[in-house]
């Protein structure tokens, strides 16, 4: 899914949001590279928006391309279904600007970082050439996050190998390396290599988590559902408790903290003030 400039209007010439207009244009004409800035390959939709959800709005207000690829469709949740996940997920991207959104349809709780996998996700990097990318959590609760961000890392290195082919739409994609690999930081803490001040975005975070009715706290909430981990509302106040923390930690409101495996580069020390 391709989106432009939000989908927010219609196309006057037929009853399609913007963002499918430009996706059928794409398939017409089989465009094979779609050139983002930043591209977030996370195991479960929701994980983007929850631990760097104000990171990339911050980019797309920015001005910066943003995507996010989703390797699961979160078919072992205890909430929703994933049909209403893949809606949740869209509409969360509307609101946070993303130019495009994927899903890979790999078993959650079961894909594993092995060639097959790895393919995947080598196609959706070659497609996008981002440069950098967000992965989930270096060691985390959910067995799913770290193992992805093993998955994400090793195919972000070997998409840099030209020996390695692969193809789209029938035809061969070039090699692309990320620049950069940056891992959030979610469930259990991980003392973060740098932190982004999303204090100008937060409120914004809280409303892209909000499009994900069946999976957090939502006290209009009168289903039957059961309440999960992250659906209680005790979750809901640890994640701006969690956002407070990492705000601190760089003197602002809030804030989103990440883990970098690569040395990051300073120019002007006095950005840091
Ligand atoms: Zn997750």
């Amino acid at each position: 899914m391709v989106f432009e400039d939000n989908s927010l209007f219609w196309c006057p010439f037929s009853y399609m949001f913007v963002a499918e207009f430009d996706l059928l244009i794409n398939q017409i004409f089989m465009q094979q590279v779609i050139k983002l800035d930043i591209l977030a390959i996370v195991a479960h939709p929701d994980d983007a928006e929850l631990c760097s959800g104000g990171t990339l709005i911050k980019m797309c207000r920015m001005g910066k391309k943003v995507g996010i690829v989703d390797l699961t469709k979160g078919d072992l949740g205890s909430r929703g279904t994933p049909d209403i996940r893949m809606q949740e997920a869209a509409a969360a991207s509307r609101i946070m600007g993303l130019a495009a959104r994927e899903n890979l349809g790999y078993r959650d709780g079961f894909f594993r970082n092995d060639e097959a996998h790895q393919m995947g996700v080598i196609r959706m990097i070659r497609r996008f050439q981002p440069e950098i990318v967000i992965a989930n959590s270096l060691a985390d609760r959910h067995p799913d996050h770290a193992r992805a961000a093993q998955l994400v890392k090793e195919s972000a290195f070997y998409s840099g190998l030209r020996m390695i082919q692969t193809e789209w739409d029938g035809h061969a994609q070039k090699e692309w390396r990320p620049k950069k690999i940056f891992h959030f930081i979610q469930d259990q803490y991980l003392e973060p290599d740098f932190v982004v001040d999303i204090s100008e975005t937060f409120a914004d975070k809280e409303r892209a988590m909000r499009a994900y009715g069946t999976q957090f706290f939502n006290p209009d909430d009168t289903s039957d559902q059961p309440v999960t981990h992250i659906s209680s509302q005790h979750f809901w106040d640890f994640m701006e408790a969690r956002a407070r923390t990492m705000g601190h930690k760089i003197g602002v409101t809030f804030g989103e903290g990440f883990q970098s495996e690569s040395m990051l580069k300073v120019d002007d020390l006095m950005d840091q003030v």
